[in-house]
């Protein structure tokens, strides 16, 4: 007997979603995997919230199966429904599957809007069903008339039974109108409309559902919240296709990793939000950056990813010209595409680099850097016999923070220096706490002082010098710093109490003295006068936070090194 005798012959029918083959892009680009700049998958490309990798990595729930209703309560909360109208999904694409096999027998019709997300018509296939097409446009609208005509042709039985649409549109980031999506919940079938990038634009459709039980509303954590590995979507649905759905629904097909990050997330939504802020002001600095490149018209967006048609070439050739250089973008081979490609918003940095790569590709004007290139972060893993530290260390970020290191009054400190300074700082620190906290706070200072000074590079255009004066109640702090690569410390506070918390008062100055030699920098730390001694620390590690941000901001009229040395 043949096994592929046995294997339905309808799969044949089904083109595998393929992922590109990252190490042979990388291979024939010369670089390894990790440099490749990344904007073909619409990725977050500053990850989850740093809280995300904190919460991780003491979860010890692995061994156990996944309890969803926290985040099921977390989730309609966010989205503005009860609990009763949320299903959860192994990202996005399980809830089209769920969608189709809840409402399509074999045989039946599933109507999606062509050029559209492939996972409609793999799934709908998938399951027996006939996929209709109604192509949207040229300039990417629906065919409202002709999806009206085709969903109510035929008898009852023989119409189709789902419609997807997708808004913010991909591949273009346009919107669907209001009043578009309620026509369509008029007609004698399921609609999901796909809300995959709502969070980067444009107005949701959820509290429709509510009037509308053949509404069904995706959504995914793998763009807004930087989660496309952990397989996070959900349905807003009307309870009756919801309870069908999960009827449907393996019964731990979300993992348990997800859910801790998603709860993680929503614990530090403002810090995500203002992530997504900065990525849609990218997505406006990268679309007037592409149409100032001859012969690119980019389409305006309300996604984290820019369409761009082509004056001349195909948008493969393209794509291929930038994998050489490292640079990933999606082209496409579907009808009507073979002149656009897709970029997806990245960082600032990436966004230059992609600009700069368009340019040598494509001439005109050379695009300015907007951006504050190199992107001035590190990361620092240091383990010794007595201490496991790792910090990752922005200098340009928003303040947030992720750290454990063990001593509560530590991770106070270092979230004050790093809110204060508005950095972005994780720090996960292990140490023989057992011993005593000296290794741990001296070698997290060790961590911090390094990557301080690697996110500072060769400290080019540097403010360098800032001062901060810190009250907090009854104690005043002052701290002067400067960026001058010489290392010095002077440390005056005088603590009434040998401890705070689990931390001996000595250990903070030694804490200060550390970062200054390892960041290179002279500190200048008094306490003027206080009583309390978590006061005196705390305003010392504010004023800290508060003269670094000010030192280490860069001023365009000092272009050099800044020192009459010439080195730093
Ligand atoms: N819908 C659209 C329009 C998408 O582009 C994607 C992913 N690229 C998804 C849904 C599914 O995303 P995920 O499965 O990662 O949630």
């Amino acid at each position: 007997m043949e096994i592929a005798s046995l294997i339905s012959p309808h799969l044949e029918g089904l083109d595998a979603y393929e992922p590109p083959d990252w190490e042979a892009v990388a291979a024939r680009a010369g670089l390894s995997p990790d440099q490749l700049i990344r904007l073909d998958a619409n990725e977050n490309p500053f990850g989850p919230s740093p809280r995300v990798a904190g919460v991780l990595s003491r979860y010890g729930g692995h061994g156990f199966y996944p309890e969803y209703k926290a985040l099921i309560q977390a989730i309609a909360r966010y989205a503005g429904v009860a609990a009763e109208s949320i299903v959860l999904g192994n990202g996005g694409d399980e809830i089209i599957d769920l969608a189709v096999r809840a409402f399509v027998r074999p045989g039946e019709a599933v109507i999606h809007c062509p050029p559209a997300f492939s996972m409609y018509a793999i799934s709908t296939v998938a399951h027996r069903g006939q996929v209709l097409s109604v192509p949207r446009r040229d300039d990417f609208s629906l065919d409202l008339a002709g999806i009206e005509e085709l969903a109510q042709r035929g008898t009852a039985d023989a119409r189709a039974k789902l419609l997807f649409v997708t808004s913010p549109g991909n591949p273009d980031g346009g919107l669907i109108p209001r009043e578009s999506i309620l026509r369509l919940a008029r007609l004698p079938l399921a609609v999901v409309v796909d809300e995959a990038y709502v969070e980067f634009g444009g107005e949701t459709i959820v509290p429709l559902v509510a009037e509308h039980p053949n509404l069904l509303v995706l959504r995914t954590f793998s763009k807004w919240a930087g989660m496309a590995g952990l397989r996070l979507g959900y349905a807003v649905a009307s309870p009756p296709v919801v309870e069908a759905m999960t009827r449907l629904k393996p019964p731990y097909n979300v993992n348990a990793a997800a859910v801790v990050a998603a709860l993680a997330t929503f614990d530090d939504l403002p810090a995500v939000q203002a992530t997504i802020a900065r990525l849609v002001a990218e997505r406006e600095r990268l679309q007037a950056g592409l149409a100032s490149l001859p012969g690119v018209r980019p389409l305006p967006s309300q996604a984290n990813f820019v369409f761009c048609r082509l004056d001349a070439g195909s948008g493969r050739d393209l794509a291929d010209a930038l994998a050489m250089r490292g640079i990933l973008i999606r082209s496409f081979s579907e009808p009507g595409l073979a002149d656009a490609v897709r970029i997806t918003v990245g960082r600032p940095d990436q966004n230059d680099a992609l600009l700069l790569a368009l340019h040598s590709l494509l001439g005109g004007q050379a695009p300015a850097p907007t951006s504050r290139t190199p992107l001035r972060q590190a990361a620092v893993r240091r383990r010794t016999g007595e201490t496991d530290v790792a910090v990752t260390f922005s200098l340009d970020g928003t303040g947030q923070t992720a750290i454990d290191t063990g001593l509560g009054f530590l991770d106070h400190m270092l979230a004050q220096i790093a809110s204060h300074g508005l950095f972005d700082l994780q720090v996960q620190a292990r140490g023989d706490l057992e011993v005593d906290e000296h290794h741990t706070v001296e070698d997290v200072a060790i961590g911090l002082g390094r990557a301080l000074d690697e996110a500072l590079g060769n400290r080019r255009g540097l403010v360098r010098m800032g001062h901060a004066y810190a009250p907090l109640d009854e104690a005043l702090a002052r701290v002067v710093v400067d960026l001058s690569g010489r290392p010095y410390a002077v440390i005056d506070v005088q603590f009434a109490t040998p401890r705070i918390g689990a931390v001996d008062t000595d250990l903070i100055i030694h804490f200060l003295e550390t970062l200054a030699v390892h960041a290179r920098l002279s500190l200048h730390a008094q306490v003027l006068y206080g009583r309390n001694d978590h006061h005196k620390a705390e305003a010392l590690c504010k004023a800290l936070g508060r003269a670094l941000d000010a030192a280490t901001r860069l001023d365009p009229r000092r272009q050099g090194i800044p020192s009459t040395k010439g080195v730093l």
